[in-house]
């Protein structure tokens, strides 16, 4: 148990810890690098395809040979939200809104789906150039979050 009396499972030195994800052995090397400041994604060695979120096998050719590649920082946001109330258990996340939440394009084609910080979220635009920056909610997970570029 944590000074907040939650269990492991959620990060500490918030007033409101954040639920955090379960690191699956298939992600464990996603999750690894984000606590280095890199992002790796997952490719085929079969077919090539790059994908994300980490899985047992390929989401082409579901062959189970996939190799960990480190991927550029920086892309651009394909698409967005923005969120500006919680719902159900998440009101760890209350004092952030309203925050925008993306899919953000990686120079490699691969989305990954992540919060756009350090600027207002009625001003994140799609198209728009970021890169990411890593939050570390634990010892053991820092989550990418993507901040705008020129
Ligand atoms: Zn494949």
């Amino acid at each position: 148990m944590s000074k907040f009396g939650v269990s492991a499972d959620h990060a500490e030195g918030h007033e409101r810890p954040k639920p955090l994800p379960e690191i699956t052995p298939f992600a464990q090397e996603f999750w690894e690098g984000t606590k280095r400041g890199e992002l790796r994604i997952q490719r085929c060695k079969g077919c090539g395809h790059s994908q994300w979120i980490p899985r047992p096998n390929c989401e082409e050719c579901s062959s189970r040979e996939l190799t960990s590649e480190l991927s550029s920082l920086s892309g651009v946001v394909y698409s967005f939200t923005i969120i500006r109330q919680v719902v159900m258990n998440s009101s760890a996340f209350e004092a952030e809104l309203p925050f925008a939440l993306a899919a953000i394009e990686l120079s490699s084609g691969v989305r990954l789906i992540a919060q756009v910080v350090d600027v207002e979220p009625e001003k994140v635009s799609i198209g728009m150039k970021v890169e990411a920056s890593f939050e570390h909610l634990s010892d053991k997970v820092a989550v990418p979050k993507f901040h705008p570029i020129v």
